[in-house]
């Protein structure tokens, strides 16, 4: 989508009217599109229905108008592009995704690449209950085939997804599991684990398809490579389509033994109730604010992450891969800008 389609669009909707200022407010796809689907009651309407990579384009559309419009167009933009992350702590995803996994934004590759349990990395600490809850489970040989993660967004649901498909298929004794040091640990972080797929809206769309789902299943009816479970992640789980979600209500009902399937939702209301009541739920809320500036701080190292948190909302698994100070800075300049409209100082 070029500027001269949304000069055309701009056109049909203000007709004569030229405004003079346009407040652009620039979001990663993948976080407007997130906060989009955590509106109260609602459903994604014709647009938000579209793919990512439509709204890819319209972004880069709009950050072209601004280019050549400085004057119009009020940008809240970091001057450069919205940053995945420097931080030398987050190594890039790895090569192998498993077959029937969707292909991921840099971004959710970015989150997911994230140090996890063991070693010096910190573990988000709001997810301690449910880490306790799955752990005795799993120690008393009754944990259930089914997770249903209901997260807050960014608050660590593919976290503790990842987390727990380390927890069944560490190959230390299930007392000491999930170790985060032995080879499996580290494969399931690394998305390379023979036992564990993932299941995301592929890039073209932001549907998980019958198809996929029913790859998955084919997959879990396998013997695992480790003589142990077989764990498959389903995220963001309202993205399961009407078909989908009925393909995937039968391994649900029927599931192979040791096999563990976790869906991570911020959504959960979206899911048919029959996929509902075949899961264990587990929430995982927000941080309070001072715990998820600790763990960033952990995590990445001193910072204004009050600020990065002000910006982005109790979501530190996002505010992880931002800069805190380009953050920052876009939030004072579309303060800046509002202030000056406000007081009629803007310039014209
Ligand atoms: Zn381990």
């Amino acid at each position: 989508m070029d500027a001269a389609l949304i000069d055309a669009l701009a056109l049909a909707v203000h007709g004569d009217l030229q405004p003079d200022c346009t407040l652009l407010l620039d979001l990663p796809v993948s976080v407007g599109l997130a906060r989009a689907r955590t509106r109260p009651g609602a459903s994604a309407d014709r647009f938000e229905a579209e793919t990512v990579g439509f709204f890819e384009k319209v972004r880069a559309g709009y950050l072209a108008l601004a280019r050549r419009e400085p004057q119009r167009f009020r940008s809240s933009m970091p001057q450069r592009p919205w940053p995945r992350s420097s931080s030398a702590s987050l190594r890039p995803r790895g090569a192998a995704t498993a077959g029937a996994a969707g292909v991921s934004s840099p971004e959710e590759a970015a989150m997911r690449a994230l140090p996890l349990a063991g070693g010096a990395t910190p573990v988000p600490p709001w997810t301690a209950a449910q880490r306790v809850t799955l752990t005795a489970a799993f120690r008393a040989g009754r944990l259930p085939h089914a997770l249903l993660i209901h997260e807050a967004p960014g608050a660590g649901g593919e976290w503790l997804a990842t987390w727990a498909a380390q927890l069944v298929l560490c190959r230390q004794n299930s007392a000491q599991a999930p170790c985060g040091a032995c080879t499996a640990c580290r494969r399931v972080w690394a998305q390379q684990h023979p036992d564990l797929t993932w299941l995301r809206t592929a890039e073209d769309s932001q549907q998980i398809r019958i198809e996929q789902v029913r790859d998955l299943a084919a997959d879990l009816a396998l013997t695992s490579h480790a003589g142990g479970y077989k764990v498959g992640i389903v995220t963001p789980a309202e993205a399961l389509n009407r078909f989908a979600a009925n393909a995937l209500l039968k391994t649900l009902e029927e599931p192979p033994s040791r096999t563990l399937l976790v869906l991570v939702t911020t959504q959960p209301s979206r899911l048919p109730p029959t996929v509902l009541s075949r899961c264990q739920r587990l929430r995982v809320g927000a941080p309070a604010r001072a715990e998820g500036v600790a763990w960033l701080t952990a995590l990445r190292g001193s910072g204004d992450w009050n600020a990065a948190l002000d910006v982005l909302g109790e979501a530190p698994m996002l505010a992880a891969r931002a800069e805190p100070l380009e953050l920052a800075q876009t939030a004072a300049d579309a303060r800046g800008t509002l202030d000056a409209l406000a007081s009629g100082s803007a310039d014209r």
